[in-house]
Order: structure tokens, then C-alpha cells, then sequence
């Protein structure tokens, strides 16, 4: 047995009552509420805490080694966070974890080339499940394909911080869900990944909603178009659309791009709400809500304390 015990509820008092440094391992969604892991030396687990409405203030301790992020397990149950203690030596994560996670990807993206037989048993399980393909388009208007495990609900979609997106098909698993993907990717050139840089900047320059919406419309039947020519069992199209919880929230409109780097220094930040790995924080003295990349922060030593915080320095826009 692997021990599956759903992880427990976000609790903002503990994890932050300790002595010594702390560090956030990581971004965990549910009904579209982060949460984020915190790590102590005492409390080897990570604890989850809600970000909505989360005080930070920390001093990025340059002296302690940084930690491991931990890694990701599926099975037929679906996918789980493993908490590791390591320290990390090759990015964001020890070594032994970033092997289990490249093993992994790499199973996951040539499962449907290899067939079921010549992965990992746990991972075929996981991929023997109901998969939806998607479309997703992002502030700034880049567009992909993408694939969700589960017939219904699912945080990819917020996990990533797509803004809007339509759901094209019901698929009867993980191996031909990809297979789909990829004819997808290669008949009409959409990519399946977006890179975090153009989704901080779709923030600070966003595309009306109407552009979005409007770019998704046309490209939907043009997915559909590729799909509907395959001869394919298994399959059946779907036509649902979804939008970010975030969509009228008041945060996301007139950010600034936050003007320090999160790899050093003392901050002060409280998070109101997050996109994906993005968070709009406000500081106190400052009027302004700020948008801020989460994960340079993650694994790092952090410090509580009295300290004296880095200044800000806004630039005057440029625009
Ligand atoms: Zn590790």
C-alpha cells in the first residue's frame, strides 16, 4: 500500500510557529483555492497553507542550503505530492527526485509511442483513466493544447492559469488522449506549452476578454476539424467552456510587475489571490498590487524575523 491519505486541510497557524527557517516547497490547488506547502526543519510533512489572504514576511537566507521541492507520484489513483527533505542539488530538486520525475515524463509523453506494456505499471494505471484534450488561451493571448486527467472538474486548467479554455473531447484514456494531442499540435502548429514569462506579462498587457474569447472561438473548430478526421475509436467530442475564477476579480486589473528580485533580500507581501504559480500581492506603504512569480521563492530558506525590508524601487512606466 502507498499510504494515499488525502492531504490535510490548509491550516494557516502552524506552520508558520516555529523557530529557524522555513521554506514553501510548492503550490497545491483544490476547488480552485491554492495553497501553499510549507516546510520546517521540525515538521518533515509539509503543511498546507491557504495563499488567499497570506501575510509573508521573510529574509531569503543565503547561507542555508536550499531544499528539495519534493516530487510527483502516480498511480491509478491519480498523481501525489511527495514531501523530501534533501537538499536541492540540481535546480529546484535533489537529485534522486528529479530523476523520478524525468522517468516520469518521460513514460508519460512516449506512453502512447511505447504502448502500456513497456511503461511502468503505475504509471499505465494512471493513464488507463477518462482524459479530457482541451484548448487554453492566456491573457496574453497564446494559445495550446492540453490534456486533463478525470471526466469532469480537474485543477489543470487553474493550476496552469489558462483564462479561458474549451474542453473538444472525451477521451477513453491517457495514451490516446496524447495521441490525439500531438496529430493536434502537428496538423495546425499549436503548441502545448506556454511559457510563464508570456503569462506574467498577459497580466500587465492583458487582451480584452472579448479577444480571448474571440481567438478561442475561431481556433476551437479548427481542433475539431483534425479530430473529426481521424477514424478513431475511443473518442467522443465535447464542447465546454470554462474561464478562470479570477476572471472579474479586482486584482488582476492594473498590476505592476513586482520590482525586486525574490532570490535575495527582505520582503513583506501579503497574496490576495493567485493565477497558476502567479500572485497578486499588495505591500504595505504601497498602493499598488503587485504581480509576483511564486515559484523563485520555492525551496528557498526563508527567514522570519524583525528585520528591515529591501526598499522598492518603482520605475516610471514606460507606457
Ligand atoms: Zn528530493
Amino acid at each position: 500500500m502507498y499510504g494515499w491519505v488525502p492531504e490535510e486541510h490548509p491550516n494557516s497557524d502552524m506552520a508558520f510557529q516555529v523557530d529557524g527557517v522555513y521554506y514553501l516547497t510548492g503550490i497545491r490547488w483544490r476547488d480552485n483555492e491554492p495553497s501553499l506547502r510549507v516546510q520546517t526543519d521540525a515538521t518533515p510533512s509539509a503543511a498546507l497553507v491557504e495563499a488567499r489572504d497570506l501575510h509573508l514576511r521573510f529574509r531569503i537566507d543565503v547561507e542555508t542550503p536550499k531544499r528539495c521541492v519534493g516530487r510527483v507520484e502516480r498511480s491509478s489513483e491519480g498523481s501525489t505530492h511527495v514531501d523530501c527533505v534533501s537538499p536541492s542539488t540540481r535546480g529546484r530538486q535533489c537529485e534522486r527526485c528529479q530523476i523520478v520525475d524525468n522517468v516520469s515524463a518521460a513514460n508519460m509523453h512516449q506512453a502512447h509511442r511505447k504502448g502500456r506494456d513497456s511503461i511502468d505499471q503505475r504509471m499505465a494505471a494512471y493513464l488507463s483513466h477518462p482524459h479530457r484534450l482541451y484548448v487554453a488561451i492566456f491573457r496574453d493571448g497564446s494559445t495550446k493544447i492540453g490534456t486533463t486527467r478525470g471526466s469532469n472538474g480537474g485543477q489543470r486548467l487553474v493550476e496552469q492559469g489558462a483564462w479561458f479554455a474549451r474542453y473538444v473531447a472525451h477521451v477513453e484514456d491517457g495514451f490516446l488522449v496524447r495521441e490525439l494531442e500531438d496529430l493536434v499540435s502537428e496538423s495546425i502548429n499549436l503548441g502545448q506549452a506556454v511559457d510563464t514569462r508570456k503569462k506574467f506579462s498577459g497580466h500587465l498587457q492583458a487582451q480584452t476578454n472579448s479577444e480571448l474569447q474571440s481567438t478561442l472561438e475561431d481556433l476551437t473548430p479548427k481542433v475539431g476539424q483534425v479530430l473529426k478526421t481521424q477514424n478513431r475509436d475511443g473518442w467522443v467530442p465535447l464542447d465546454e467552456t470554462w474561464s478562470n475564477p479570477m476572471l472579474d476579480n479586482a486584482h488582476w486589473k492594473d498590476l505592476v510587475a513586482y520590482p525586486a528580485a525574490l532570490t535575495h533580500g527582505a520582503h513583506e507581501l501579503t497574496i490576495h489571490s493567485m493565477v497558476g504559480r502567479l500572485a497578486a500581492c499588495s505591500r504595505s506603504g504601497f498602493e499598488e498590487t503587485f504581480l509576483l512569480d511564486i515559484q523563485p521563492l520555492l525551496g528557498r530558506p526563508l527567514e522570519r524575523g524583525d528585520f528591515e525590508l529591501d526598499q522598492l524601487v518603482l520605475q516610471e512606466s514606460l507606457f
